[in-house]
């Protein structure tokens, strides 16, 4: 018996060296509590690089879907066979790049995009850090009479990922993050608007990937991608799994693939403020989220419900904290601007393409309205008829609909949601309230009494990703989504 446990143990030993870790310390499926803070470290992306490139790539940046297929699946191969440690170093590559050339790649996708706030394509690049790496992936481990069974988490090979143009570098970067702890290789079709800073990244993070571990093509990019490059990424035989997040066409694209398919699908986050909230903190919370990078993130705030005892205090506050209200007039005039009617009967209205992320000046400009210097954010009063409240804005205007009381609120905040499961928020110091709104709502991130960017770890508790699985299902994207289960049994 004595033999049979020291076997077992010399067995666990090897197999935890080679995965280039500890055991954790209790059996059962226990995550990691916190994710580590990461000092920057000396890697750049000046300097002459030793990597000879090879194939007809550029550093991983290719014209077409077969080649870079094929350069990814080279790669896998090479990954495979290396240690723990080469993946760590491969992640702490890109977390220390995105730190310290945030500066210079915040402005490049802000000149390319010419969408959203360059302070904040700065932070959403520093802030990479906080996507969950190696770490996050541990076995578990069952032992008893009959032996040994570890249960590891093993990459899938090539990951197809489509990227947009919100945040075309950040989510690229945590994606990679993601995709190179869980061992796999990719290959990545980009927004054609941010295509740019999405390749110039790849670039930079696969000379130091070569430099770092001797592999080239870890991940690959296409630089000039067009809607027929992502439907060959999602058709490629080579390419076993798709990560796709973006806007309703190609969420239901994806959705129609044979592939598994990850899908961080469109929202359309409503807002509930209550009568026993604190109005001070909600309204500074509605101005921080709503006006983060301009309103481009899909979790940001888009609309608010709030009930009638409370609602003219609220719309008073919200002036104390950056926000400029807009009277009925001037809403109108926005509206027009933004929205004109659908073109077909029974469809959305059409969102003006030249007002998305533009700062709020910008917008009231447009309707011959100069507002205060600071100004982050525009609101006004509206009903549930205007397509501010309906549709997917992402401008830095928030529609107020008057509700006559809390349950009025969560019913249209339910109903404009449009069942993305994607985000809902409220201001509540009523824990009835928001657990019944929480489990009504059935969104992947519902956050409370504070503003929407604390549901992803700023601000709040908890790890980034700017990848948020809502229709497929897998939420806050982690390296464990991108793993297959695998169990290894050693019999007594
Ligand atoms: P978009 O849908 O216009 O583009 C996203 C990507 O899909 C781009 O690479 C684009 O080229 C490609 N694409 C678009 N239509 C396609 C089709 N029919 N077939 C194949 N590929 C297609 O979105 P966007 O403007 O870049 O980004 C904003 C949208 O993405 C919003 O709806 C937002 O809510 C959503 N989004 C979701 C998440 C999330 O984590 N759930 C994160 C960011 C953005």
């Amino acid at each position: 018996m004595q033999a049979n446990a020291n076997t077992i143990r010399a067995v666990v030993e090897e197999v935890l060296s080679e995965l280039g870790r500890k055991p954790k310390p209790a059996q059962g499926t226990a995550r990691p509590g916190g994710i580590p803070v990461i000092s920057a470290g000396s890697t750049t992306t000046g300097g002459a690089s030793a990597y000879s490139h090879s194939g007809s790539g550029n550093y991983g940046v290719f014209d077409n879907v077969n080649d870079a297929a094929a350069a990814a699946t080279d790669a896998f191969k090479q990954l495979q066979k290396k240690s723990w440690g080469d993946r760590e170093k491969i992640v702490q590559i890109v977390k220390t790049m995105c730190e310290q050339n945030a500066d210079q790649w915040g402005r490049a996708e802000m000149e390319e995009t010419k969408i959203g706030r360059v302070d904040h394509k700065i932070e959403k690049l520093k802030i990479i850090k906080l996507v969950p790496g190696t770490e996050f992936i541990q076995p578990d481990c069952y032992s008893g009479d009959n032996g040994l069974t570890l249960e590891e988490y093993a990459p899938f090979g090539v990951v197809g990922a489509i990227t947009p143009v919100t945040h075309s570098l950040p989510t690229l970067a945590g994606n990679i993050v993601n995709f190179i702890a869980s061992g796999n290789t990719c290959v990545f079709n980009p927004h054609p608007s941010g295509a740019r800073i999405a390749c110039a990244g790849v670039q930079a993070f696969n000379k130091a990937f070569a430099d770092a571990i001797g592999i080239e093509n870890l991940v690959t990019i296409i630089g000039k991608p067009t809607i027929e490059t992502a439907n060959e990424v999602f058709a490629h035989k080579a390419i076993r799994l798709l990560l796709v997040t973006g806007g309703p066409a190609v969420a239901r694209a994806a959705m129609q693939s044979p592939k598994k398919a990850i899908v961080a699908g469109p929202g359309n986050p409503p807002v509930v403020v209550d009568a026993t909230a604190d109005l001070d903190k909600a309204a500074k919370s509605i101005v921080a989220g709503g006006s983060y990078d301009n309103n481009l993130l899909c979790i940001g705030e888009k609309e608010v419900f709030a009930e009638q005892r409370i609602f003219d205090s609220l719309m008073d506050t919200m002036s104390r904290h950056g926000g400029y209200r807009l009277n009925a007039q001037q809403v109108d005039a926005l509206t027009k601007l933004a929205f004109s009617p659908p073109k077909e009967p029974g469809g959305h209205p059409v969102l003006n393409r030249d007002l998305i992320g533009r700062d709020a000046a910008v917008l009231a400009q447009q309707i011959g309205v100069s507002v205060p210097a600071g100004t982050q954010l525009l609101y006004g009063e509206t009903d549930t008829k205007n397509p501010f409240v309906p549709e997917e804005q992402m401008m830095p205007f928030i529609p107020f609909v008057r509700t006559k009381d809390t349950m009025h609120s969560i019913e249209l905040a339910l109903e404009f949601e449009h069942g993305f499961g994607h985000t809902a928020l409220i201001h509540s110091r009523d824990v009835q309230t928001m657990n019944l709104m929480g489990r009504l709502m059935n969104t992947t991130l519902f956050i409370k009494n504070g503003a929407s960017m604390a549901g992803l770890g700023l601000g709040g508790e908890g790890y980034l990703s700017f990848s948020i699985a809502t229709p497929t299902g897998e939420g806050v994207t982690t390296p464990l989504t991108f793993t297959r289960k695998r169990r290894n049994s050693l019999i007594n």
